[in-house]
């Protein structure tokens, strides 16, 4: 059985309890972007139809792709390019004793103060939540309990045997399944330190009050590295400073705005139970700045506490330390499509960076009733198909395929015209720039590979 928590107010009125008049128009932003992503099939509230669970959402058609692409983005920058990290996919279900070593059983908590009129519990640190919650009740005096620790685990059972089950903790975090892996990396493989282990998977944790969309969920998506470094401070400090660089510049080449992006050092009492020293990256949302990557270095404190260690070529045996960058899947998705929205009085469209587009191109016949320009249009479509995600539709008129596609963020639309019956050219138009070019069919996958390299 999960532990719910009674007090997880649904997604609407939560974020109302935040708005503020300087809030309005940014605000405005964030239902838009919610509002698009229900409409064409990015996420949708979990088991919506029996009301929905708090704090889950499913990803549609659209936001699927959306999300692949940046994990394998993510995938791509972290492991294929490199020769220094390895990836792994470690069980969401683990032994509890691994909980226990990690700190996580005991120190996994959020102190909780609790409403005495409603009864709603917020995070005792989330002071602005706290003030925003008074205003709710107008005329009273609001009493709060004295904070309460609340740990975020979330449990399991598991066995077949009723009364024999064992209790589990499903992971809070992805993180251990790199540590508990170490030794049999390290003597499968090749590395050598510095090295790191990542990998990309679900993380569940019981949040007291999930809310503004995706960004905080019960269960969500996590893509991390663990990076492997001899414990000196030296070492420490550089590759802490290389990662920080290394995954800002990564949200940039995918076309984050540069000024909506900042790190943010963690001050002493916020700090995690297992880190030496933290920076967030965040990004200026609607609802303020907020985190969606964490570089932690944790120094030796996982692998000591599961008794783990190195030896290297000279024999000598040392527990590394860890420097880690942990991204939330569902977070960077959201922030993505947040930096991506654009309007004018004409149209919607969502400025994805083509790499994280759901679908690169899509193809249309000018008219759907003249079957020589939809044959022509539907073999072009199954020859981009293979090699790029690609839409086809034939529905209403040319524009408003052309206002569908852009709204899904697709980057190309490629339109079979009379002309092509002629001389084998198809219009490509921008969904920037909204401006058709013409093409030769036969260069239309080298252009479209090349603008995606
Ligand atoms: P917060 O302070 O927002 O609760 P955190 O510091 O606890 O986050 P970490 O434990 O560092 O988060 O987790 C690493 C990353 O996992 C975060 O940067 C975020 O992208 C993602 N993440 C953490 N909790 C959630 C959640 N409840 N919903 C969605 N993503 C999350």
């Amino acid at each position: 059985m999960l532990h719910f928590v009674r007090d997880a107010p649904p997604l609407a009125s939560l974020a109302l309890l935040f708005i503020n008049m300087d809030q309005k128009n940014s605000l405005n932003l964030m239902e838009k972007v919610t509002a698009l992503c229900k409409r064409r099939g990015f996420i949708y509230p979990g088991s919506e139809i029996y009301n929905g669970l708090a704090g889950t959402w499913d990803y549609g058609p659209l936001g699927t792709e959306l999300k692949r692409n940046i994990k394998n983005e993510w995938w791509r920058s972290m492991i294929a390019l490199r020769s220094d990290v390895v990836g792994i996919d470690a069980a969401i279900m683990m032994n509890p004793k691994v909980w226990e070593a990690s700190g996580h059983v005991e120190a996994f908590t959020d102190p909780l103060v609790e409403c005495l009129v409603c009864h709603m519990r917020f995070r005792a640190d989330k002071r602005e939540e706290i003030k925003e919650h008074e205003k709710t009740h107008k005329d009273q005096i609001v009493e709060w309990t004295s904070p309460r620790k609340f740990n975020l685990l979330v449990k399991a059972y598991l066995g077949v045997v009723e009364g024999e089950q064992s209790e589990i903790f499903l992971r809070g975090e992805i993180t251990q399944g790199a540590f508990v892996n170490f030794e049999n990396v390290v003597s499968s493989t090749r590395v050598k330190i510095p090295f790191g282990i990542a990998q990309i998977g679900k993380a569940f944790r019981n949040e007291i009050t999930p809310g503004n969309f995706t960004y905080r969920s019960r269960e969500f998506e996590q893509m991390e590295l663990e990076f492997f470094v001899r414990p000196q401070d030296s070492e420490g400090d550089k590759w802490f400073d290389y990662w920080k660089k290394e995954r800002l510049d990564w949200y940039k080449s995918l076309g984050m705005d540069s000024s909506k992006l900042r790190f943010r050092k963690h001050e002493d009492d916020e700090k995690a139970h297992y880190a030496k020293y933290a920076e967030d990256i965040e990004f200026e949302a609607p609802f303020g700045w907020s985190e969606f990557e964490g570089i932690h270095h944790r120094g030796d404190w996982d692998l000591s506490r599961h008794k783990l260690g190195y030896v290297d070529d000279t024999s000598a045996k040392f527990t590394p330390w860890v420097i880690e960058a942990s991204g939330g899947v569902d977070r960077s998705a959201l922030f993505f499509l947040l930096n991506a929205y654009r309007e004018d009085d004409k149209r919607v469209w969502l400025n994805l960076h083509p790499k994280l587009a759901p679908y690169k191109a899509a193809v249309f016949p000018l008219l759907a009733n003249k079957p020589e320009l939809v044959d022509k249009a539907r073999s072009i479509y199954n020859n981009l198909k293979p090699h790029f995600m690609t839409a086809w539709d034939a529905r209403g008129n040319i524009g408003k395929r052309y206002l569908s596609q852009d709204e899904a963020g697709t980057p190309w639309c490629v339109t079979v015209d009379f002309q092509t019956l002629e001389d084998n050219t198809v219009t490509v138009r921008d969904r920037d720039t909204a401006v058709q070019e013409r093409t030769k069919i036969s260069k239309l996958r080298s252009y479209f590979s090349e603008k995606l390299r």
